[in-house]
């Protein structure tokens, strides 16, 4: 059966503009990291695209070494998009990086020129696009000159492969240094993609004036801290998890010093009425620095609770700071 796009996604959603550019972006933004492989299963992920879209999510984010295998989750969206979404393909940001490990050899990781053209010359055969709206160097690498990195980016823009370029996981001096690279060669930078939670506020001294500074977005990643800032562990680990799978989320990293602040930040949530993933997006989004938030999700009601949140009352200064004390303790 052929796919509809709701009639109500573009009432439902808040759009912000990604820095000083033209771009706006989705509060909320679908990251295909996990749940998208081939050792998933398609009618789940076929229907959390959906129903993201449904929601006016319009920015689903991608990387070269997604799956498992690394590429199939390129692939599988590819497919998808094909047979359903070919006709709002000009209502979607759809964004795809290289940087990490992803074929053998010394040409198929960190940030060489040969690496980025050949790594998004293959993402866009795999996903059957001419270009992907954003291009992001996933990683910075300390064996290349950042002008390689950076004049790459430039290229694969003036090339037409690209609408956009970001930077991942780059420091505050690494960003601000790339920034000023990228203003000699006229291709701004859109977006930033740190790792930014409750749990991880590293962001926080300094990458984001940084940002505000140059006119550069923000989008973290793993807002949920891989879904630890959620109900899910409070009880236990539930099979199918990721923490069940080990691999990015280990067990180990659930302790009892953690799981307290995790009951005690659920507590409070249920007493704003919201869910604590709820409340932990919101949090990020108090902060108008912030573009847009990258959940992942394995079920559908993990993206309907992400957008149903959005209609919640701001955090207070009390609130806040409540919070603020619960992490310190
Ligand atoms: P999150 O922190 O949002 O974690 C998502 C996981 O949390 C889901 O898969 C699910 O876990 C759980 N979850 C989500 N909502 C709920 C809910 N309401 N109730 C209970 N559990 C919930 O983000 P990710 O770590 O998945 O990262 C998001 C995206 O960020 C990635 O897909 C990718 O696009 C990007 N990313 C980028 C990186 C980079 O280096 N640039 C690195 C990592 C991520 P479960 O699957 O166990 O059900």
């Amino acid at each position: 059966m052929s796919y509809r796009a709701s009639d109500e996604r573009y009432r439902i959603m808040t759009y912000r503009r990604s820095g000083n550019s033209g771009l706006k972006l989705p509060l909320i933004s679908l990251g295909l990291w996990h749940n998208f492989g081939h050792v998933d299963l398609r009618s789940n992920y076929e229907s959390l695209i959906f129903t993201a879209f449904d929601h006016g999510i319009t920015h689903f984010d991608l990387a070269n070494n997604y799956g498992p295998p690394p590429g199939s989750a390129e692939s599988n969206f590819g497919q998808i998009l094909n047979q359903h979404l070919r006709s709002y393909r000009d209502e979607l940001i759809i964004s795809t990086k290289a940087g990490f490990d992803m074929w053998e050899g010394p040409y198929g990781n960190w940030g060489s020129k040969k690496y980025l053209v050949s790594s998004l010359d293959q993402s866009l055969r795999r996903m059957k696009l001419d270009y992907v709206d954003i291009f992001y160097h996933h990683r910075p690498d300390p064996h290349t000159s950042l002008y390689e990195t950076m004049n790459t980016l430039d290229l694969i823009v003036r090339q037409g492969k690209a609408l956009y370029i970001g930077i991942s996981n780059y420091s505050a001096e690494q960003a601000e240094e790339a920034f000023a690279i990228l203003k000699t060669l006229g291709t701004p930078c859109l977006i930033h993609q740190p790792k930014y939670s409750m749990f991880e506020r590293t962001p926080e001294k300094g990458l984001l004036d940084v940002l505000r500074n140059h006119g550069v977005g923000c989008i973290p990643f793993s807002p949920l801290a891989q879904g630890l800032l959620t109900d899910k562990y409070i009880d236990g680990i539930p099979k199918g998890s990721r923490a069940a799978r080990a691999h990015f989320l280990k067990p180990e990293q659930i302790t009892e010093d953690i799981l307290i602040k995790i009951k005690r930040l659920n507590d409070m949530a249920w007493k704003r009425g919201n869910t604590l993933a709820q409340m932990a997006i919101n949090w990020i989004l108090r902060d108008e620095r912030i573009t847009s938030v990258l959940i992942g999700a394995s079920k559908i009601k993990h993206i309907t609770d992400a957008v149903e949140g959005l209609e919640s009352s701001p955090l207070t200064q009390e609130e806040l700071k409540l919070i603020d004390d619960i992490l310190a303790d």
